[in-house]
């Protein structure tokens, strides 16, 4: 099938409240313009030199989401004009994004990433660790930052009810941050989980935003 074919396809099985970010890593500008002309806006980058080369050469109405991991010293290529970050984890790499958002004029909005996966990963904050990070005195001096929310990688496997038990998690996590943190504001109110494999499942579980790669693009190749 075809990128288009693909992306109405998807689109076809998502409720329209729920974000489509389209993730074209490894994928060239002439594929992703492929999926531009049908419509879709939001793309998911996650390394941070692919993303800046084509950002320059394509379309300035595509809202660009950054997913994968961000290290401090790169964060300045992508404050001008990201719109979305979905993989925080730490309070220093909110910091280092609030600086860079100030010199932009900019208010930079964020996703909380949360280790839900049973799998040995290095990213991601557990309840606790997202708490420390909320109950800092540093965090409430960062004004140029937004925290829209929480975002969550389940476990690689074929057993739904590993995957469903880790989006249960996450929303959990979401709902309990909610309550404490952020019941007044209104901006708090993504849950982004869901990649090819599992988004119909992270839809029913709640998700608002899902992550989609090879489904819309097909396999990549990592060999270029
Ligand atoms: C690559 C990637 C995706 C998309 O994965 P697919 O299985 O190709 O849909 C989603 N989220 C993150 C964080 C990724 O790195």
């Amino acid at each position: 099938m075809s990128i288009a074919e693909n992306l109405n396809h998807i689109k076809a099985t998502i409720p329209e409240k729920v974000t489509l970010v389209a993730v074209s890593k490894t994928h060239t500008a002439e594929t992703l313009m492929e999926a531009y002309s049908t419509g879709q806006r939001v793309f998911g980058e996650n390394k941070v030199q692919e993303l800046c080369a084509k950002q320059l050469i394509l379309p300035q109405d595509i809202e660009w989401h950054f997913i994968g991991h961000l290290q401090t010293n790169k964060v300045k290529f992508i404050t001008p004009f990201i719109s979305l970050i979905h993989s925080v984890d730490s309070l220093k790499l909110l910091a280092e994004i609030n600086k860079e958002a100030i010199k932009n004029n900019r208010i930079i909005s964020c996703l909380l990433e949360f280790y839900i996966a049973s799998e040995e990963s290095k990213f991601g904050l557990d309840l606790k660790e997202a708490e420390q990070l909320l109950d800092s005195p540093i965090f409430k001096t960062l004004d140029h930052i937004c925290i829209a929310g929480v975002m969550g990688m389940a476990s690689y496997t074929d057993d739904e009810n590993i995957i469903r038990h880790e989006f249960r998690q996450l929303v959990s996590y979401f709902n309990q941050l909610k309550s404490k943190y952020f019941s007044t504001c209104a901006d708090f109110k993504e849950i982004s989980m869901g990649m090819s494999g599992d988004y119909q499942l992270a839809i029913k579980e709640g998700s608002t935003m899902v992550r989609i790669g090879s489904s819309i693009f097909g396999e990549r190749s990592y060999l270029k």
